[in-house]
């Protein structure tokens, strides 16, 4: 396993690599993301992991400082999946260099997440067509735990004509349903235990809408939640995946949620 840290050293190293398998993360690395490692490992490209804690894409220093972090363990546990290459960036090295794509932010960023971190999707675009104009890969692995990035990074990617293939990866979740996430860790014992009712609820009322479309009410299904004893849900949607709006009776869709345990903020859809 390579561990690269600097722009032009793996410009330079990955020069003949053609068919490489690209993994961003943030780190901090927990089941989700190797499900994603092992999804890259069905096919035989060289797969690349990048760590780099985006400062871009969080709304102030305090988040970004207290989002958690494990560099150690995290190349520890790449070097047993047996990674070829991982890039740990600075922050120079990602923005102190002109890009040749634009930035496109869809309007699709201006609700869910979008509509209350502003700026978030903007740095989440801005750096991962950054990593791409560096990496150059073929594929790239996402989480559709993240569903509102990866379809803002699909429509960035399709506005400037980046060839990219973008390979979905379902949400990983714990033996209790929860969304694995690196914000987990921040949890306590019974912040966890909430969360995990949480999915549990959100899986069981999924079944209810689709049963009583049109009757049901989702201020009952925020109610539930709320009686759980956490802060504060952000939002509570629900969204056909494909038109992305309200769905129509009979549609396929997922309830989204934003919600706070103490100053945690976790997300999921289901
Ligand atoms: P992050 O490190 O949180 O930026 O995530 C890096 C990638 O892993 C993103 O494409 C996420 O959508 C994906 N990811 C995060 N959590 C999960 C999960 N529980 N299951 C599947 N993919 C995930």
């Amino acid at each position: 396993m390579k561990v690269i840290k600097n722009r032009k050293k793996i410009k330079r190293i990955l020069k003949g690599s053609k068919s490489l398998s690209f993994i961003p993360t943030m780190g901090s690395l927990h089941n989700g993301h190797i499900s994603l490692i092992k999804k890259a490992k069905r096919d035989k490209n060289k797969i690349i992991v990048s760590i780099f804690v985006n400062p871009k894409q969080f709304k102030n220093n305090r988040d970004y400082k207290s989002y958690p972090r494990n560099i150690y363990k995290d190349l520890n546990l790449l070097k047993k999946h047996k990674i070829d290459f991982v890039f740990l960036p600075s922050i120079k090295d990602i923005y102190s260099y002109k890009t040749k794509n634009k930035i496109y932010l869809n309007k699709f960023s201006k609700t869910l997440c979008g509509k209350y971190r502003p700026g978030h999707f903007e740095g989440v675009i801005d750096v991962v067509n950054r990593l791409v104009e560096i990496i150059n890969p073929k594929k790239i692995y996402l989480g559709k735990k993240d569903f509102q990035q990866l379809i803002l990074i699909k429509k960035h990617f399709s506005k400037n004509n980046i060839k990219i293939k973008i390979i979905e990866c379902n949400t990983y979740r714990d033996s209790f349903g929860l969304a694995e996430s690196s914000r987990n860790k921040s949890l306590s014992d019974n912040q966890l235990d909430i969360a995990r009712k949480v999915a549990k609820i959100l899986k069981k009322n999924k079944i209810i809408i689709k049963r009583n479309f049109g009757n049901y009410k989702l201020n009952n299904l925020k109610r539930q939640i709320k009686s759980l004893g956490l802060n504060k849900i952000e939002y509570l949607k629900l969204l056909n995946l494909k038109t992305l709006k309200y769905p129509k009776i009979n549609e396929k869709f997922n309830i989204f949620i934003a919600y706070y345990l103490g100053k945690t903020r976790l997300i999921d859809n289901v």
